[in-house]
Parts: structure tokens; C-alpha cells; sequence
């Protein structure tokens, strides 16, 4: 493992990728770790996790983003042709704790669904109402000054 990776010594999922930690394992390489969910939603409930110390998934580097989502759809199909019941598979990253984050280090968890299991999002009231456009408009108006690049990338020439 790089040395150069930022641990955290009070972070469980740092403990983990360490070795430091009891876990059930799925998957290592250089950047990512997959492995069993200990308070799973339902079975076959795993994480993936980047092995450097972040919070948020925009402190990660594009790299260890796009091999935590490879190695995510990895174990995704693992488990769609597992004997477990898996009609289905939420994929979400809980990015900060009033979405719901518990450990502090990014983690994507992937957790089989059945269509009678029970789980799934609240929504709050109102939900459901398709707002005006000039309204979607005015919101994305005060998103958009914090996108990296809004234009569209050359044409590839070939
Ligand atoms: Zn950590």
C-alpha cells in the first residue's frame, strides 16, 4: 500500500483497510477495499471504501473515484449472480452526516433489494409536484457557478 495515503488513527474504515480492524473481505487492491457491512440492511449489504482517509467524496481524486465506482460494479454483478436474493441493488454514498453519513471516511454501500423488503427513502411532503421550469432554471442558475467545466469538450477529431 502507498505509504503516501492519509490515515486517520480514530477512523474505523482506515482500522479496516489497515488490517487493523476485523472485517470480512470481498476485494483489496492499491486503492479500494470492499467488504461485508457489520449492521447490514439486508444480507449481502456491502461497502466500498477508498484506502486514503476522506470525509466527502469531492476530497477524493479522480482516479480513486472511478476505481471505487469500477470495483462497486464489480461487486454489484458478484452479487446479482450470488445464490442471495438480489432482485435488485441500491447503490448510494451518504455524503455527509444529514444525508445519513455514520463513518466519517467515504463509502459506497451496495445493499440487495427485494421488491418486498421494506427499505427504501421518505420522502418529504410535496414530493412528487413537478416544479415550473423557470424554477428548476433559478436553481440550477445558483449551482452551476460551482461546476468545473460547463462547456462541452472538443470535438474528438476523429
Ligand atoms: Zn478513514
Amino acid at each position: 500500500m502507498p505509504t503516501s495515503n492519509p490515515q486517520s488513527s480514530a477512523c474505523v474504515f482506515c482500522a479496516i483497510v489497515n488490517g487493523g480492524a476485523p472485517a470480512t473481505y470481498l476485494y483489496q487492491d492499491d486503492l479500494v477495499v470492499g467488504f461485508m457491512d457489520i449492521r447490514p440492511v439486508q444480507p449481502g449489504h456491502l461497502l466500498v471504501v477508498p484506502r486514503t482517509h476522506a470525509k466527502l467524496i469531492a476530497e477524493l481524486q479522480d482516479s480513486i473515484l472511478a476505481r471505487m465506482w469500477s470495483v462497486a460494479t464489480d461487486l454489484n454483478r458478484a452479487l446479482r449472480v450470488s445464490p442471495l436474493p438480489v432482485e435488485a441493488v441500491s447503490v448510494y454514498v451518504a455524503d455527509g452526516e444529514a444525508a445519513g453519513q455514520e463513518v466519517a471516511h467515504v463509502h459506497i454501500h451496495l445493499i440487495p433489494r427485494r421488491a418486498d423488503d421494506r427499505f427504501g427513502f421518505r420522502f418529504p411532503p410535496g414530493y412528487g409536484v413537478q416544479p415550473a421550469r423557470a424554477a428548476l432554471e433559478a436553481i440550477a442558475e445558483q449551482i452551476r457557478p460551482g461546476v468545473a467545466s460547463t462547456e462541452a469538450p472538443p470535438p474528438s477529431g476523429d
